[in-house]
């Protein structure tokens, strides 16, 4: 079974295709906002920006930024620890696509009739 044709496009998208941000800022999140939360704790995206040089949020670009915990489903805590990441010069793949995985060309769904 493929993927659905119509989505071909989106699910082809190269790093070339989109947006690149300037940055992205990580916030490590904690569940702990309710008596039942389940404790879990990790790093969660805060937001990612494109030319970034204030707080303009037009350029801010989308990107899933829930607060929600993945292990429970309850809201999570942002807490006081923040970084921001800078893309590196370098952005050689860190495994490599024949060395450290296969890499099968994508299948696709008969189409519609
Ligand atoms: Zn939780």
């Amino acid at each position: 079974m493929g993927f659905p044709r119509k989505f071909k496009e989106l699910l082809e998208i190269e790093l070339s295709d989109v947006d690149r941000p300037d940055e992205a800022w990580l916030t490590y999140a904690v569940c702990a906002t309710e008596k039942d939360s389940c404790g879990w704790g990790g790093w969660m995206l805060e937001d990612i920006r494109k030319n970034a040089d204030g707080n303009d949020p037009s350029l801010v670009l989308p990107a899933f930024c829930e607060q929600v915990c993945p292990r429970c489903g309850k809201e999570t805590f942002r807490t006081g620890a923040t970084l921001k990441f800078v893309p590196s010069s370098d952005q050689s793949g860190r495994l490599v696509p024949g060395v450290d995985y296969e890499e099968l060309p994508i299948e696709y769904d008969e189409d519609e009739v």
